[in-house]
Parts: C-alpha cells; structure tokens; sequence
C-alpha cells in the first residue's frame, strides 16, 4: 500500500527509507518517480490529502509586508499535485543570459553553467508533454512569424521569447498518481506535514524529519538522504524554523537563507494598437498539434548589454469588446470551477472586480489554458479560413520583469505561530528600482519600434506600473559555491549538510526571464541523477 494517510490510526509513527521527500509538488513528485524507477526505496511526505481543504492550506498563511502578494489560494496550493494544480501550464525555459554574470545587475550569475541545466530541458519537455522544441527553433520561428513580426525582430532591438503549453496543463498529482500507486518501493504519506529537520549533535547531518497531523498525530521519517521539496517560501521556512543545533537555522551561517527573496513582477501597461491588414499571429499565440506557441517581444541580449537592463519581455493579449469580456468573465469563472473543482474559482470575488481588472483577470485566469485543445485549435483554424475584411486591432501588452536578486527582498519567522506550532513566514516582497525603470525604457523602445515599421502605435495605459505577482517563488535558499554565497551548493545539498537537498526555485540565485517549473523539473532531473548515484546497499 503506497499511499498512507497520516490521520488513519493504524499509519506507522516511524518510517525509514532511502530517500525521503517533503512536499509532494511537481519537484517531490517528479523526483520520486525518478527514483523510484531505479529501485531507490522513497518516502514522499505530503501536507495535504488529493483535494484541498481550507485547514490544511491555512498552514500557508503569512504575513506580507513588502510590495504586495497575490492572496494565499491564488499564489500556493497544498495538496497532492501542489500549485502545479492551479498552474497555468506556461513554459519557458532559461536562456544562457539568464545564467550569465552580468555587470549591471549586481548578484547576476549561477555558479554552474547553463548546459548543466539545459541538458536536462528535454527531458522536462517530454515530462510536461510540450510541442518538441524543433517547433521553436530561430529557423521554424521565423517561417512561421507573419511580415509584420519579422519587420518587429528584424532590427536587433528584439528577440522572440517563447512560450509552451502542452494540450492540457500538467497536473503532477494525477498524471504520476498511478505509478507511485503501483510502485513497490514507494510509500506517500498524506496529510502529514514536515515541521521540524533534525540534525546529528554536530549539526553535519539530518537525522530525521517530524511530521504532524492537524490534529497532531506524529510521524517520524528516518533516511539516508532528505530533500526539502516544499516550494519557494515553504523550504526557506522549514529550514529557519529548524534551530535546536544551528539557532540561525539550517545552512544559514552566513545570513543568507531567506535573503533574495524574487518572484516575475508582470504589469498590465499599455495598449498597441494596430491598423487594418497588420498581423500578429505568434505574438497573440497559436495552437499546434501538440499544443500551443506563443512568442513575446524579448530584448536582445546586446541591447540589454549596452543599455543596462534586465531581461524583462512583453506579451500582447487580444482585447476584445467589454461586453464579449463581461461574457468572456462568467464563462471563465464556469470553467474555473468546473476544471478546479470549485477551488479557486469560488475564491475569486468577482462581485468586486472592475473593468479595468480585466485584462488582468484574463490573463490569470488563462483563457489560452482553459480552452480544450481541440476546441482551441479548430476555432482557429476556422477563423483564418473565414476570409474577412481588414479591421483595427487592439492589443494589451503585459511586461514581465526580470527581478536582480537583492537580499532586502526576503523572508523572516513571524512571532506567530500556525496551527502546528510552526513560525509563520513574514514576506517582504522588495521591487528594485531598475525593474520600474527597465519597464519605461521597454516601453519607449517597442513604442519606437512600431512606429518605424510601421506596425501599429503604443498607447500607454498609466504613469505608473502596477505590478502584481506571477506565484513564481524564487530564490530565497540560492546556489552559492560557498555558504558566504550561497545556501546549497552546486548539487542543490545545503552548505555543511551532508545529506539535505533542495529541489525548487529556492535555490536559483537568479529569477531569469522564465516561468520558473521547466527549470526545477530540469534541476530536479539533475538531482535525481546525483542521488542515484549514490549507493544504497
Ligand atoms: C495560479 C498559478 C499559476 C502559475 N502558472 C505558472 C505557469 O504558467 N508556468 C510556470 O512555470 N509556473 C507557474 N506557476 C508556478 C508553479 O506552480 C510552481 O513553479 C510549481 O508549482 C513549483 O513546484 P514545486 O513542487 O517546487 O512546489 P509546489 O507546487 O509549491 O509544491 C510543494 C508541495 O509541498 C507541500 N508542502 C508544503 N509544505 C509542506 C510541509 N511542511 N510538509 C509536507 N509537504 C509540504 C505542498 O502541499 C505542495 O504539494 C503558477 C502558480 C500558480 C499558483
């Protein structure tokens, strides 16, 4: 029987294993069946039961006291599966600018370099079901971009981005819920939440990890290796709140666990409008046979160079008429609950969203994502066989901003307490000044862009960015070569720890342009290949 559940009386108050992973999230979860094929025994320990419940994802709370955070429900979910369960299914991957150390943005730089990451990148492609990444080629980009695209890419100023979804987005619970079902040397443990890691008196190793109930029924898990696979902010917390040998917290004898705390800044700002007869069709996205493709105006790398920015880039949303959207609105709120089972749908409160939420609500809720496939790509392919008369179009155009890793921007233990005990995290979401004015200088760069091609015109929207978060945690127990530098070293093992691992966006030391789930799956894929090395007899 692989799946336990923690509440049920008879479940075992200890465990021991070969490797035990905390968080069953598409890192834990890939990881384990990653595992688990190599005959490696696991422990995969899991907060939440396969649904939410309200209880369980209060353990989440925190206090945000910084640059404002979207609301607990939309930005995590603890339950079996993650936040991959409200995820939209955008991929991107990190390019070897992302990786570089940059001098005009101070902290810049991994300590490993982009193929060892990249390397990986097919497997996630495989994992996540994508469009192979032969569709994305420069070569295949370029055949399939319309004239008034290349007329945009053409000049050097800007260079496509890309983005993947697969047919429908992955959901990690159930797309590997059978396989650990079936595995013999897997055991996941449900409800049950990691809230304490213990380590050996001389602070150099884990020895186990406790888990509770909601009611306190406990477990202890014993192994030979431990990976904190809880997420962005829930890693970083665990490790704090873990202070009987190392009183600042595992891996922090530096004061840098928490520190460089960065998410995706995105801002809804501004619309281009574009006369009769101009086309956009990769920029606004489209369907592919195996999925979807969207390309977004990024800058080119010796432009960000020469000018001193961050690899901030723009996507253009279709704005449709207010009564399609107000339309457009219910049916998505419909498909929220139906698809997510009431979930997030239920928390939105639409009674109080304005007009101007719009463009917002449309891109969270993800239209692009909730539409069937099939449905998806036959609309389209009925619309360009319709011929019609050239009209003007509008589209709305989302910056997403790179953030530079700035230890201001962090996360500290509250004074409060959750449920279990367990400190809460205070967050303290810090937006540097050079991403605000990276924004303005994007936007007067594509508003001149497009009056020399001659492809449509920027109208700028407000004087001020508003920015709002991407539920993209990143950061905040950084790879550093040394435990000045870094929390977890090369191989993602906290500084001094022998056997403790992290696999999440904690450990990227920098947020990059991407969406961050194809890099953790492809970090975790790295990890995986570095535990099965070891030896388990
Ligand atoms: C609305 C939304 C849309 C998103 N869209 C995109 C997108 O389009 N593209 C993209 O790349 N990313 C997107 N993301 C981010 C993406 O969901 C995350 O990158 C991804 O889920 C991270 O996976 P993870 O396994 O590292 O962490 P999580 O998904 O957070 O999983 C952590 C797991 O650990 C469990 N857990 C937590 N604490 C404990 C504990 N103490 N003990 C035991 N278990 C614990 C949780 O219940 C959870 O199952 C989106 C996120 C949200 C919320």
């Amino acid at each position: 029987m692989s799946f336990i559940d923690a509440r049920d009386p008879s479940s075992p108050g200890q465990i021991e294993t070969d490797v035990c992973i905390a968080g069953g999230g598409a890192a834990g979860i890939t990881l384990a069946s990653e595992l688990l094929s190599s005959g490696v025994n696991v422990c995969l320990v899991e907060s939440g039961g396969f649904t939410p419940d309200e209880e369980t994802q209060s353990l989440y709370d925190l206090d945000s006291i910084g640059y404002p955070v979207r609301e607990n429900f939309m930005s995590r979910a603890r339950y079996f599966g993650g936040s991959c369960n409200l995820w939209a299914g955008r991929n991107m991957t990190l390019n070897a600018l992302d990786f570089a150390s940059r001098a005009w943005v101070p902290g810049s730089g991994w300590p490993i370099p982009h193929t060892e990451v990249s390397r990986f990148y097919p497997r996630a492609y495989e994992i996540l079901e994508l469009p192979g990444p032969e569709r994305t080629t420069p070569e295949a980009l370029r055949a399939r971009m319309s004239v008034d695209e290349r007329k945009l890419f053409d000049e050097g100023t800007f260079t496509p981005t890309v983005s993947l979804w697969p047919r429908s987005a992955t959901r990690f619970g159930s797309a590997f819920g059978s396989m650990l079902r079936k595995a013999p040397n897997a055991r996941v443990l449900l409800n049950a939440s990691v809230t304490h890691v213990a380590l050996n008196e001389a602070g150099t190793a884990v020895t186990s990890v406790a888990a509770s109930t909601l009611d306190g029924r406990r477990t202890t898990i014993r192994a030979r290796h431990f990976v904190l696979a809880c997420g962005g902010l829930e890693n970083a917390r665990l490790l704090l709140a873990s202070r009987d040998r190392q009183p600042q917290g595992i891996g922090n004898s530096h004061d840098m666990l928490g520190r460089h705390f960065m998410d995706h800044p995105r801002a809804v700002f501004g619309k281009i409008h574009l006369p009769p007869g101009r086309e956009l069709p990769l920029l606004r996205g489209r369907p592919l046979p195996d999925g979807k493709l969207q390309v977004g105006v990024g800058l080119a790398p010796a432009v960000q160079e020469r000018e001193r920015l961050l690899n901030h880039y723009v996507t253009f949303e279709l704005q449709t008429s207010g009564y399609a959207e107000a339309k457009y609105q219910s049916f998505i709120q419909t498909m929220k609950v139906v698809l997510r089972r009431g979930y997030a749908g239920s928390r939105w409160d639409f009674a109080r969203s304005h007009l101007t939420d719009i463009p917002e609500l449309v891109y969270l809720l993800s239209p692009k994502e909730l539409m069937p496939h099939p449905v998806s790509r036959a609309f389209v392919a009925l619309r360009d066989a319709i011929p019609r008369r050239p009209t003007p179009k509008t589209y709305v155009a989302v910056y997403f901003c790179e953030q530079p890793p700035d230890p201001a921007s962090r996360v500290t233990l509250s004074d409060e307490t959750d449920r279990l005990g367990m400190n809460k995290l205070k967050l303290h979401w810090h937006i540097d000044e050079s991403v605000r004015q990276g924004v303005f200088r994007m936007q007067e760069l594509l508003r001149s862009e497009l009056e020399r091609t001659g492809v449509g015109r920027l109208e700028t929207a407000r004087e001020e960015p508003v920015f709002t978060d991407a539920s993209h945690h990143i950061g905040t127990t950084r790879m550093g070569l040394t435990p000045k530098e870094g929390v977890v070293d090369t191989d993602c093992r906290a500084h001094g720890v022998d056997n403790l691992y992290l696999a999440s966006s904690s450990v990227f030391p920098c947020a990059g342009h991407a969406n961050p789930t194809m890099t953790i799956l492809a970090l975790v894929l790295r990890l995986g290949d570095h535990l099965r090395s070891m030896r388990f007899t």
